[in-house]
């Protein structure tokens, strides 16, 4: 049922992703007045990309994925990438502890647990490679605390998994951050949307679809159907964040705003290979990154994931990405085809040819056998059992086609923040390094929408009380 909705909204989210969790969140600490609606198109928050099985929990910081930091030809590793990265997973966890001495979240071990992150390779070159990698974040202080190591005995201490069964003739080389972590994103989700509906002023309507999307003077329409009743209502709103996840593009081209020109999206299926036996899961306790096959997109990154997933300790071996032509979990077969206008036909068909080695990795990787699935599961886990694993399906990620000057579309992997120039209106587009910064993301939002506010002595000193500017 909707309540009284004739009043229009400060705000609106769409989703109750951890994007729209943590905007709405924020915004409730900087103005604790604002009247908040968040829709949500599932009977349960946070059960698409940010659930914990949709994912792979890694607190992305930096310190094990090696496609942060590529190396040029000359053999130099540029890690820019990782140090933005684990500055923004620093903004995350200090902002989650606020929320949790607060009483918003409860105590952190629900949602994040400390799990050693570490970077395994083999082969001459990809040893000398992780060794220069190394040796260029020690320069960072945020990753003082990583170690290095070729000897096989000290790795087979760190990972005995993935030692085990292993020849000795090739060279391995690992590094180690002991301070990585796992998050339960979908737990530390959930936790934030329940603190939100604890809060006056603020309505969550899970099982509400939101259809569509207009302006309408100085405010938005947004046009809401009760899922399970089929009751259609239009609520306003000052503010329209659209967290919809996959969904995200066809809400952002409904709102007609120009900005939204352009731009595609090109989605990604995953999945899992997840440990059935406990006793091989209690034997490992780290993420183990490896670097990516030739021609596959960066998101496929192999790793080896001990995981905190209600209570329990897992084990998961991938992702496999794959071709899909859904947007959501719980999507349509026909949601990459209607995604495709008259403003995007271009882009969309241009990236599509230029990606075709893509796309035809993508429909091989999805067409792999279990066998075929455990021989990649081997490289990293060499005396891995068959029938110790199960296919566990993944979330999707869908990736940005964005056009770029000469007209052509341009397949982005990271995300990005799509916003109308009066500030009313915000989405989030694209799925990586996702919701390890949703802090970042979100503060770089507030600040491009609400620039006066922002800028004010009242936001600043209620955003330093939750969330200590970082060291200079
Ligand atoms: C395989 C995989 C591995 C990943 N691994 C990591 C990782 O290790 N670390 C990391 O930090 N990130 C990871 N990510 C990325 C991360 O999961 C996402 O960036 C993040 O969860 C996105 O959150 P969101 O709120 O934008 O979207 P979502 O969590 O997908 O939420 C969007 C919500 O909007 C709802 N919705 C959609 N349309 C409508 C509508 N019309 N009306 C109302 N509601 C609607 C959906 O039902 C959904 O609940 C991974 C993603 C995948 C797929």
């Amino acid at each position: 049922m909707l309540a009284d909705m004739t009043e229009p909204f400060d705000v609106v989210l769409i989703g109750a992703g951890i994007m729209s969790a943590t905007l709405g969140s924020l915004l409730r600490k900087l103005e604790p007045g604002l009247r908040i609606a968040i829709f949500e198109r599932l009977d349960r928050a946070a059960a698409e990309s940010s659930d914990a099985w949709n994912n792979a929990g890694t607190g992305h910081a930096g310190y094990c994925e090696l496609n942060y930091t590529p190396q040029a030809r000359d053999g130099a590793v540029d890690c820019a990438k990782a140090i933005r990265i684990a500055a923004q997973f620093e903004r995350s966890l200090a902002y989650w502890r606020s929320l949790v001495a607060c009483g918003d979240l409860p105590e952190a071990s629900s949602f994040v647990r400390r799990v050693p992150h570490v970077s395994f390779v083999w082969g001459d070159a990809d040893v000398a490679f992780l060794a220069a990698r190394h040796a260029k974040l020690q320069e960072s202080a945020l990753f003082s605390g990583m170690e290095l190591t070729r000897d096989a005995a000290q790795i087979a201490e760190w990972v005995p998994l993935v030692m085990e069964g292993r020849s000795r003739e090739v060279p391995v080389a690992a590094t180690r951050m002991a301070d990585g972590t796992d998050v339960n994103f979908g737990a530390l989700t959930r936790e934030m949307v329940a603190s939100l509906a604890r809060q006056p002023g603020v309505d969550v309507h899970l099982s509400h679809e939101v259809d569509g999307l207009r302006r309408d003077g100085a405010s938005w329409c947004v046009d809401v159907r009760d899922v399970a009743t089929g009751d259609e209502r239009t609520v306003r709103a000052r503010f329209v964040f659209i967290g919809a996840g996959g969904y995200s593009l066809s809400l952002l081209e409904k709102s007609g705003i120009p900005e939204a020109e352009g731009y595609g999206a090109f989605p990604v299926s995953g999945q899992w290979l997840r440990c059935t036996d406990r006793a091989v899961i209690a034997r490992h306790h780290a993420k183990v990154y490896g670097r990516a096959e030739v021609g596959a997109p960066p998101m496929s990154v192999p790793h080896l994931d001990s995981r905190w997933i209600d209570g329990e300790r897992e084990l998961l071996f991938g992702p496999y990405a794959g071709f899909t032509t859904k947007f959501l979990k719980k999507g349509s077969w026909l949601d990459l085809l209607s995604s495709i206008g008259v403003s995007n036909v271009g882009p969309v068909m241009s990236a599509g040819i230029e990606n075709f080695d893509l796309t035809r990795y993508l429909v091989g990787q999805a067409m792999l056998s279990v066998d075929e699935r455990i021989s990649l599961l081997r490289r990293y886990y060499p005396a891995a059992a068959a029938d110790d694993w199960a296919v566990q399906v993944a979330g999707l990620r869908v990736q940005i086609i964005k056009r770029a000057r000469d007209g052509l579309g341009e397949l982005k992997f990271g995300t990005e923040v799509v916003t109308s120039a009066d500030g009313s209106i915000a989405a989030l587009l694209g799925a990586s390094p996702g919701a390890s910064t949703a802090v970042a993301i979100m503060l770089e939002l507030l600040e491009r929408c609400f620039a006066s506010r922002w800028r004010e002595p009242a936001w600043r000193s209620r955003l330093e009380a939750v969330l200590p500017p970082p060291p200079a």
